[in-house]
């Protein structure tokens, strides 16, 4: 027993030393398995009112050998904190452009656009950007198709860094979306400093999404924001024919969610895309 303060004793709590126990567990595993071949990525289709599919977000799976499919919000919080992030962020990122240099050889596939999630760790590193344009250069890629996905903590954490860096990767060609939007600072103003692409409206918004809900407003604002500034916006987590029928008369015409497709593995998106409809 732990002696806190005058007269409170606290005990040593199981619950959290189990905790601790599957943690130390899971963190030992995740440094061999990038070696040991356990990650994947899942691909989520991202499609127009049309059913026109334009491309993917890349979504990071973990197989672990005995515990099966991981979910990344299981690993990837552990990752950023022991540093690991960047060495999978970049296996993530090469493994995403080899895929896209595949799809760019087909013309059936040539025009999709794939996103990567970056970790806001690997980007403010000091090597990010020449990291991202050696793999674009060896995978020899179109930049333009490579859509990173950035969260607003991300930005905000050192804005001059993140301006450089996104501007140097915009030369190249790189397009940026702005991840989860609207869950995270509320100043608005930063947003017309970046050179971003897209605004990605968060699941929680779409959510909840009805003919009749506060959040209407919250949707319909980030949607006019876009279109002030001459940005792209998709909706992610649409679920139902309605959160979709009220986005497209709210002009948002780009959605990815279950309603259209989970994140699958690669044959599964691809027989996806055999069926797609013509434009
Ligand atoms: P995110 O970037 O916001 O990714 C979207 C998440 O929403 C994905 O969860 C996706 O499966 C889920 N989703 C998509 N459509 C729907 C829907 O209609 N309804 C619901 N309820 N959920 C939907 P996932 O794959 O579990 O990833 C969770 C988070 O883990 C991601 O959130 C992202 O923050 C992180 N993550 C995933 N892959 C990577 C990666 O390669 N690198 C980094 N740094 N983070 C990643
Ligand atoms: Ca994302
Ligand atoms: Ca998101
Ligand atoms: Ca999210």
């Amino acid at each position: 027993a732990k002696r806190c303060g005058r007269n409170t004793i606290r005990f040593f709590d199981p619950t959290t030393h189990a905790a601790m126990e599957v943690r130390i567990g899971l963190e030992a595993d995740l440094r061999t398995a990038l070696l040991n071949n356990e990650f994947s990525l899942y691909y989520q289709i991202q499609t127009l009112d049309s059913g026109y599919i334009t491309g993917a977000e890349a979504l990071l799976r973990w197989h672990h050998p005995e515990q099966g499919l991981i979910a990344p919000v299981k690993f990837i919080p552990l990752t950023e904190e022991i540093g690991l992030i960047t060495e999978i962020g970049y296996w993530t990122l090469e493994t995403a452009c080899i895929q896209l240099k595949a799809w760019a050889d087909n013309p059936a596939t040539a025009h999709l656009q794939l996103s990567v999630n970056v970790s806001p760790r690997q980007f403010h590193q000091d090597q990010f950007v020449e990291k991202v344009s050696a793999i674009i250069t060896n995978t020899g890629i179109d930049a333009s198709k490579l859509k990173l996905e950035l969260t607003e903590s991300l930005v905000l954490d050192d804005m001059n860094d993140t301006i450089k860096k996104m501007n140097r990767l915009k030369k190249m060609g790189v397009q940026f979306s702005l991840d989860d939007f609207g869950t995270g600072y509320s100043s608005l103003s930063y947003l017309t400093q970046l050179p971003l692409d897209q605004l990605k409206i968060d699941k929680s918004f779409v959510h909840n999404l009805t003919l009749k809900n506060a959040d209407n407003v919250i949707v319909q604002t980030i949607i006019g924001m876009a279109i002030t500034l001459g940005l792209d916006v998709i909706a992610e987590g649409v679920e139902t024919a309605e959160q979709a029928a009220f986005l497209k008369a709210n002009y948002c015409y780009h959605y990815q969610g279950y309603l259209f497709g989970k994140p699958v593995p690669l044959a599964e998106f691809e027989a996806a895309l055999a069926d797609m409809p013509p434009i």
